[in-house]
């Protein structure tokens, strides 16, 4: 299947800012600001990182608002360029990085944009990682939860029914669950998944160091989900070519390409880049990696607030809000669900 995801959204108007260009470092600047970053990374207790389509160019996957953006030449009426499928596609230097972060214990939560699958099938395990926009890998059954993880692309958008049947059998019951299957991928209107959201904001609020890798942060509700962790007083690096949203928060702000950010940084870490040997498919940070595809369901978060049960109820439509013109942020950006973040909830998991 194509690439070309974009194409199988409904139309929208507001796509941000797009097309903005790039800035690059000098490689003197680059090395002095590679450094900051290790010894940041060192210091921190619980480093998160948020990764955008920056992180998949490399793996010939187009952004959205890069100047060969998908977003930025359907501006000019032109078509984006596909390297690759999604089923081809292998996983960045930067995608590998993560997972060696990861596993040496720098890295303690993934928040993704991106639909690419490209963080599953590195390896990266899935109870570590929220892909808030859905996954062209994965369907779900909307009557049990249980998720799947394919080997190709699900082909269907906007979570839409895909034909298929739930087949978890029923504790001690012959007959499977038989739910509908529905993609995970959401279009514009649809609401970012619970599970994924509140797992991506309650880590945001926990750490004390949020790294961006190639996302220009205007999507909201992601793109404001650092300033969650800036608020609780950690701190803010950016990786980004263009300019971000949220740049003037940054404390740290990095103007190059995210994979030779990665490798420079990982040499200072004195840490190997796991090497990619295909898809493989790991469920959870304290289980051995699997290439099967049968996957746990995910369990339901719901909030116990005063005693008394409710499932959390906040604004999680996406959106995007304009960079002005010099690139800096307007100020309505840490109004990300306020309502939750100022109230004492306590966080319940559910089988
Ligand atoms: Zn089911």
């Amino acid at each position: 299947m194509s690439v070309n995801y974009a194409a199988g959204l409904s139309p929208y108007a507001d796509k941000g800012v797009c097309g903005l260009p790039e800035m690059f470092d000098s490689p003197e600047e680059l090395k002095a600001k590679v450094e900051t970053l290790a010894q940041l990374i060192k210091e921190s207790q619980y480093l998160v990182v948020h990764s955008g389509a920056g992180i998949s160019t490399a793996a010939g996957i187009p952004d959205f608002r890069g100047p060969k953006g998908v977003w930025t030449l359907e501006e000019k009426g032109e078509s984006p360029r596909f390297d690759t499928t999604f089923e081809e596609a292998r996983p960045s230097l930067t995608h590998m990085a993560l997972l060696g972060l990861h596993r040496a214990g720098y890295l303690k939560y993934l928040i993704s944009q991106n639909v690419d699958g490209l963080h599953v099938r590195s390896g990266f395990p899935r109870d570590m990682l929220s892909e808030l926009h859905g996954n062209m890998f994965v369907e779900e059954c909307e009557k049990c939860g249980r998720q799947y993880v394919r080997e190709k692309v699900i082909g269907v958008m906007g979570l839409k029914p895909t034909g298929r049947y739930c087949d978890v059998v029923r504790s001690r019951g012959l007959r499977a669950c038989r739910g509908k299957l529905i993609s995970t991928i959401l279009d514009w209107e649809d609401a970012l998944p619970d599970r994924d959201l509140n797992k991506a904001e309650d880590s945001s609020r926990r750490a004390d160091l949020a790294l961006t890798l190639g996302t220009s942060l205007q999507i909201k509700p992601s793109g404001d989900l650092p300033l969650l962790t800036k608020r609780k007083g950690g701190k803010l690096a950016i990786v980004n070519l263009q300019p971000t949203k949220h740049d003037k928060h940054a404390h740290l702000r990095i103007h190059s390409y995210v994979d030779d950010v990665m490798k420079q940084l990982m040499e200072l870490l004195g840490l190997d880049i796991p090497k990619w040997e295909g898809p493989t498919i790991c469920e959870s940070s304290t289980a051995t990696s699997e290439s099967a595809t049968d996957v746990k369901p995910p369990r339901a978060i719901t909030a116990k607030k005063k005693g008394k049960k409710e499932l959390i109820k906040v604004e999680r439509k996406r959106d995007t809000t304009a960079l002005t013109d010099d690139g800096s942020v307007k100020e309505e950006t840490v109004s990300v669900k306020r309502e939750r973040a100022d109230s004492p909830v306590e966080i319940k998991e559910e089988k």
